[in-house]
């Protein structure tokens, strides 16, 4: 009979095999006694939501080198805050980020709380941020479920439930399996698993801990796993957004309004994003219409924008935005897709 995983081995492998990431007390760091500061891990845990490790740890570094505390990102300008995110996409996790650190600095003195409970009673933190960050800054056990651990859990188990419909399953595997000690390692220590041993293509069983109580990989259906159901094909939306330039170099921009995709954002005036989308100018001005379109994915839609540029005059007056005079304008504090308009303008 095939014996049962442990957590024991997988943190053995974790003790030797630990990545490095800039938010991450070391398994000999722990052992020395050195304590995760919860409010990089927060903040990492915050970041990684829909985002790859490769791309977060610029940002981390950035945004802990200039908001080095939870008391330093809640007296920050939302602007500085917003603009730092640039780029990272899904831009509610900023405004979430802010709220949550004025309600730590406002509300808790300045500390995180050490449980999933209170870690939840905070705005923009939800069941599962609220476990890793209990688990990982304070060793509570604590079962956190990403997408890593799904596919470990439905391979262990050669569990062929297609997700969404088999999440309750396996984060009931993940539970069993979640032990009493070190269950900050644990929880890391699966993740790294998952993001660079069982892998979503091309599992490298032959260097797995858990090879022997792998249930897929007896059966060989590991690379299948786990099932999906059928995503919904996205739909194409279309729009326009204006570029306009003052004679003096300044461009017309518009802050977006805070509810909303790239709610709070920096970005260039433009249409409702839809069917058949309004040409409607934020100055009047000669449009150009460029030949080539901003094209980006959002997670429901994709977007096609058409760029048109224009040169104003000085004493031009816009119906909507503001000039932003150079030294204070950065195309990195622009969101994705309208960096690509920009860039195309630029280019032009
Ligand atoms: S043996 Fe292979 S499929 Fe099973 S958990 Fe390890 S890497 Fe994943």
């Amino acid at each position: 009979m095939r014996e049962s995983a442990s957590a024991q081995e997988l943190l053995d492998w974790y003790d030797r095999n630990a990545r490095r990431m800039p938010w991450r007390v070391g398994p000999d760091a722990r052992r020395l006694g050195v304590r995760p500061d919860p409010y990089r891990i927060w903040m990492s845990e915050v970041m990684l939501q829909q985002t790859t490790v490769a791309a977060v740890k610029s940002y981390f570094e950035t945004f802990t080198a200039r908001w080095p505390t939870v008391v330093d990102l809640a007296a920050a300008e939302d602007a500085d805050v917003m603009a730092a995110w640039a780029g990272l996409g899904y831009y509610a996790r900023a405004r979430n980020l802010l709220k949550c650190a004025r309600a730590v600095a406002n509300d808790h003195g300045g500390v995180f709380p050490d449980t999933r409970e209170g870690l939840l009673s905070l705005p923009g933190i939800g069941p599962y941020t609220a476990a890793a960050v209990a688990a990982i800054a304070f060793d509570r056990p604590e079962t956190v479920v990403d997408g890593n651990v799904e596919r470990v859990m439905a391979r262990l188990h050669d569990e062929h439930t297609p997700l969404p419909t088999a999440k309750p399953v396996l984060t009931e595997m993940a539970a069993a399996l979640t032990p009493q000690e070190r269950p900050g390692d644990y929880a890391q220590a699966v993740m790294d698993l998952g993001a660079t041993i069982c892998t979503p293509r091309k599992p490298a069983c032959g260097l797995c801990p858990w090879r022997k109580p792998c249930a897929a990989w007896e059966a060989g259906t590991a690379a299948e796993l786990p099932r999906k159901l059928p995503k919904k094909r996205k739909p194409t939306r279309l729009g326009i957004a204006y570029l306009a330039r003052r004679v003096d170099g300044a461009w017309l921009l518009e802050r977006r309004p805070d509810k909303g995709l790239l709610g709070g954002m920096l970005g260039w005036p433009g249409s409702d994003w839809g069917d058949a989308p309004q040409d409607d100018p934020p100055i009047r001005a000669e449009w150009r219409e460029l030949p080539a379109e901003a094209r980006h994915t959002f997670t429901h839609f994709h977007l096609r924008l058409t760029v048109k540029t224009a040169l104003v005059p000085m004493d031009r007056a816009p119906i909507r935005g503001d000039f932003v005079e150079l030294p204070d304008f950065s195309p990195s504090d622009l969101p994705t897709v309208m960096r690509k308009a920009f860039d195309l303008a630029k280019d032009s």
